[in-house]
């Protein structure tokens, strides 16, 4: 099947997907998303199979060539959610100038699925009869893909390699690998009392809560790039009460898993012996991403991918970033992972996100020439 690429169709296509208000938790908007891409997908000649794999998410969507497969060739991996809450569309709708579009989610990464579905075109029908092929788009991502990750990697492991269809850095960078992260909720108790008339009774939750925080930015790490915040305090009631709670929610990211399960078992360790007396504290782990990192099978897909962007003459280069993607999730199970297959963009998860105009279509034959060498 031959591509016919015209910027104006395109442009009309991303305007259909980004118009729709579809953040994590807005699951009717990401079915309608679904509604849009199930056609178009089925139209080039693909299955295309809807999960609902949690009442409180939206569709999730699996996409092949070939259904019923026990193995894929290749795994491309996209999300139809936005961080963005209802009523963000009717602010700012989809706009775009000479250079950009702009609008919510247009590089994170309502692009980076429409490219793909554009790169699927650009395959001959041998090329298609030859390779294995599913696309995975979730639902969640932007909340850690904590309904879809079990499915993601269940794919994943069926899978000879994965293709992360997010943005590209506004550099023209790929990304080889990707921090982990880990988001804690710490919550710290103690015992109520008048700070007048008893104080020697009371238990503070914060003076707890300051021992940890500043033990926290001890175990920061910055040679190996494990790195902690403490982002959010709670706690106390009254300038004269002693406070009885306090909370801290504190996010971690590493490059090194080990380290980052050291962290956790010491943070565990110190909630057993407080640095106050008769204080308590409860270490909750929210959310847990491993880190991706390139194995020897991923330094061989580098070099094939930059060959096929040399010859495209695309500037390029790979990053190890700190944020994390579906990517973490589908190396970790041991599938080489690239990603940053859309077209480059920067900006993400604000009003200031842009996508670049002519980095669309030289970024869709890219992923169409790195597939047919799979
Ligand atoms: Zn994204």
């Amino acid at each position: 099947m031959a591509l016919c690429f015209e910027l104006p169709t395109y442009l009309k296509q991303l305007e259909k997907l980004v118009n729709v208000d579809c953040g994590s938790y807005t699951p009717e908007g990401i079915a309608v998303i679904a509604d849009v891409l199930t056609p178009m997908f089925e139209q080039i000649g693909f299955t295309v199979v809807r999960h609902q794999l949690d009442e409180k998410a939206g569709p999730c969507l699996e996409i092949t060539n070939n259904p019923g497969a026990e193995h894929y060739d290749v795994m491309l991996s996209g999300h139809m959610d936005t961080v963005f809450p209802e009523g963000t569309v009717a602010t700012r709708p989809m706009t775009y100038d000479e250079e950009k579009v702009y609008g919510p989610g247009a590089t994170d990464m309502k692009s980076g699925i429409l490219s793909a579905w554009y790169a699927l075109q650009m395959l001959t029908t041998e090329e298609r009869e030859r390779l294995s092929i599913v696309i995975a788009l979730n639902c969640d991502e932007e909340i850690g893909s904590v309904y879809s990750r079990h499915w993601l990697e269940s794919i994943a492991r069926k899978s000879r390699q994965v293709l992360v269809c997010e943005a590209s850095r506004p550099t023209g960078n790929l990304i080889r690998s990707r921090k982990g992260n880990a988001k804690y909720e710490i919550e710290f108790h103690g015992v109520a009392s008048h700070a007048g008339s008893a104080l020697a009774e009371g238990v503070s939750a914060i003076y707890e809560l300051s021992h940890w925080s500043l033990a926290i930015k001890d175990m920061v790490n910055l040679d190996t790039g494990t790195t902690m915040n403490v982002g959010i305090i709670e706690g106390g009631m009254a300038v004269n009460v002693v406070p009885d709670y306090a909370k801290a929610t504190v996010d971690l990211r590493f490059w090194n898993t080990d380290e980052a399960q050291a962290i956790d078992e010491r943070l565990r360790e110190m909630s057993e012996s407080p640095f106050e007396k008769g204080a308590k504290v409860t270490v909750n782990r929210l959310t847990f991403k491993p880190s991706m990192q390139p194995t020897a099978d991923t330094q061989a897909l580098i070099r094939l991918v930059s060959e096929e962007a040399e010859k495209l003459n695309i500037v390029h280069g790979w990053e190890d970033a700190g944020g994390g993607s579906d990517g973490n999730f589908t190396a970790a199970v041991g599938t080489p992972t690239l990603d940053g297959f859309g077209p480059m963009g920067a900006g993400f998860h604000s009003d200031k996100e842009y996508l670049l105009i002519d980095s669309i279509e030289p970024r869709i034959k890219l992923l169409a020439n790195v597939l047919k060498r799979l």
